[in-house]
């Protein structure tokens, strides 16, 4: 039995038992088996949650590139590794080979050395979506420098923040970037955000847009004639397993980002194993994740997964609605995608528009879809399933975190039955529990609660950069001897997983728990309802009471409020109970999200109690108009 491809669910429960009977052995032989190693370790775990202190095959020497690049070559250096499709429908995409990207990540490692850069130091990559982007990643992990890749999104503030809290000494980034039909200065955005950055010492610049920028005389310099004239062969820097490859901040949903600090060789196992078995992955399948790499999803699943696999990835400069609502539908049938992973808000925005969209393409190729970031509800889920899959195809609800590195509970395609809004069951190695708030763990099924993880599994970050305590504070106190995830889940009957929502966001009536993301997939059921978000408010009888913000279709945009609320609540009674009945509906025309594009709820929050006077962490917020028109509108 080959513990690395699970094929069916008998084999699933197995490999799952065998998994948690003993971890060390488990993945000892999937490293043993699957990846090259220079030395090999001396012990698989060392581990103390209340350091905490988490080791994965210390002793080994590896590079993670080796493992990502060279090893192919000899099999499939002619086969497409990055499959670039740029913004412009009408530009060529671009297919990088093995023995491109080889020599290309090469060049790019020896421009790194040659201007100084060393094994530790932090690089921050501020790019778009190109290639250069992903060859910048896998260059600095070539030399064994950190990379901190900052969403080419974010605004010179959030970027400075970043790289002052890594300590970076260089920054990546291009003249500017394409999005749909605008451009953006990156390079300005960086010349902004170094004025308040005194440790960065070079600036490499990439050419995408051609535009015309101030190059600073001393720090700024063109990447080009460096690629050109620097040597295609780069010898890898040999690591400990336990060397950090990247920092990386979270989302931001719930408050001040975290630099997650992630691993060599753990990292790598990890996320190698859970792309093989969640995407069912094969040899000439063409696998496209549309998320930013400046995620962990684009991480772990366009970069290091699908790479250490010999997989052929996209990598997508553009967004979902340019030049029109069907882009990505356009590039699953020119490229005959066969794995599609995206997040629910995107769903959500597509499942809005014209359904020709998609039914005009053909999308026969696809075999997986899969979704990150949020709870899908289940309209959405239907939609994905009805018109994208054709019914044929499972979708994988994969839930995860930045910090847990890769996917940890999922379904594993056909194994494991589906279940709209059920992330169902965990990966081989992962083994969630419930907790009561004393800090029980509560046994059993048909249960709710706190979800935590009690034992290590090799993609666990090792830290919060700079900040041990703030980690041990945030993951490993609130329950002794577990890592708590901070979202709450419901496990079933069959002992599938639903995730309920952010903790933060439970909201307490009348002495009742309630999550948020059951309510809002039963509002979300209206179908003059696109979006919506809830929330708790101070009530002097119930203790809380429950606030919705919700977005409508544009269907929905001429029907009666008053009817449409009593509509909305009524569902919610017939759904889940008249107890979590809303208060107060406040309709807006879009909801405050991330730029990882997730609600944030915590400002529907203190707007719905009308705390407005600090929002809290703003950074990463990417609407702020939105923002202030529903503070302007609220009730
Ligand atoms: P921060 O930690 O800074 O508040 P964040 O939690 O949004 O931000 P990420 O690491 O990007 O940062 O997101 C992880 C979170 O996303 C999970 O804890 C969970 O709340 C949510 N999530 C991810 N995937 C799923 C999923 N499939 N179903 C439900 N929720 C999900
Ligand atoms: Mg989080």
């Amino acid at each position: 039995m080959s513990n690395y491809h699970i094929k069916h669910l008998e084999e699933y429960f197995q490999v799952y038992r065998k998994s948690v009977r003993n971890p060390e052995s488990f993945w000892e032989e999937i490293a043993e088996e699957h990846f090259v190693w220079r030395k090999r370790w001396d012990k698989v775990l060392d581990w103390d949650f209340t350091k905490p202190e988490i080791k994965w095959f210390e002793g080994a020497k590896l590079n993670i590139t080796e493992n990502c690049i060279d090893r192919h070559l000899h099999i499939r250096g002619d086969k497409t590794a990055i499959l670039f499709e740029p913004n412009d429908p009408n530009e060529n995409a671009q297919h990088i080979t093995y023995n491109q990207l080889h020599a290309r990540v090469s060049q790019f490692a020896n421009v790194l050395k040659s201007k100084g850069i060393q094994k530790g130091d932090r690089v921050v990559i501020y790019l778009p979506m190109i290639p250069e982007l992903a060859i910048s990643v896998l260059a600095c992990a070539r030399i064994g420098a950190i990379h901190s890749v900052v969403f080419a999104g974010f605004s010179a503030t959030a970027l400075a923040t970043r790289i002052n809290d890594c300590e970076a000494k260089m920054v990546l980034t291009s003249d500017g970037s394409y999005r749909g039909s605008k451009t953006i200065d990156l390079k300005g955005i960086v010349d902004e955000a170094l004025i308040n950055c005194p440790g960065v010492e070079k600036v490499l610049v990439a050419k995408r847009i051609n535009s015309d920028i101030h190059m600073e005389s001393g720090r700024d310099e063109w990447l080009m004639p460096l690629l050109d004239d620097a040597s295609d062969e780069c010898e890898p820097e040999i690591m400990d397993a336990e060397d950090p490859l990247f920092i990386l901040y979270t989302s931001g949903s719930t408050g001040k980002p975290k630099g997650m600090m992630h691993t060599t060789a753990g990292y790598m196992v990890y996320t190698a194993f859970t792309f093989k078995n969640v995407f069912q992955y094969r040899e000439n399948d063409v696998y496209w994740c549309t998320a930013d790499i400046g995620w962990i999803t684009g991480h772990s699943y366009i970069v290091y997964g699908p790479l250490a696999n010999g997989a052929t990835t996209v990598m997508f400069e553009g967004v979902p609605s340019y030049p029109d609502f069907g882009r990505f539908w356009e590039i699953v049938e020119k490229h005959k995608i066969t794995q599609f992973y995206t997040a629910p808000t995107a769903i959500r925005a597509l499942a809005k528009e014209n359904l020709d969209f998609v039914s005009n393409r053909n999308l026969s190729s696809l075999k997986v879809l899969g979704t990150v970031g949020e709870p899908i509800n289940e309209e959405a889920w239907h939609w994905y399933n009805d018109h994208v899959g054709e019914k044929k195809c499972p979708i994988v609800d994969t839930w995860w975190q930045t910090e847990t590195g890769g996917i940890l509970i999922s379904p594993i395609p056909f194994s494991t039955p589906t279940k709209p809004t059920y992330a169902t069951l965990p990966m081989p190695g992962i083994q969630p529990a419930l907790m009561d708030e004393n800090g029980n763990e509560i046994f059993g099924n048909q249960v709710d609660g706190r979800l935590c993880i009690k034992f290590p599994w090799p993609s666990i970050a090792r830290t919060i950069w700079g900040n041990h305590q703030r980690y041990k504070d945030t993951y490993f106190s609130a329950y002794e001897n577990s890592y708590f995830t901070g979202d709450g889940a419901l496990r079933d009957e069959v002992g599938y997983y639903r995730i309920t929502g952010r903790v933060d966001d439970v909201i307490i009536v009348s002495g009742h728990n309630l999550g948020t993301a059951p309510i809002e997939d039963a509002i979300n059921e209206h179908p003059a309802v696109a979006e919506s978000a809830i929330v708790g408010f101070p009530h002097d009888i119930k203790g809380n009471a429950l606030y919705g913000y919700v977005t409508l279709k544009e269907t929905g945009e001429n029907r009666d409020r008053d009817n449409l609320r009593k509509e909305i609540n009524q569902q919610i009674a017939d759904k889940i109970g008249p107890i979590a009945k809303l208060d107060k509906i406040q309709f807006t025309v879009g909801l405050p999200k991330t730029r990882s594009g997730k609600i944030m709820r915590r400002i529907l929050r203190k707007i719905a109690s009308k705390e407005t006077s600090n929002l809290g962490d703003t950074s990463t917020l990417l609407n702020p108009e939105v923002v202030q028109k529903i503070m302007d509108e609220a009730l």
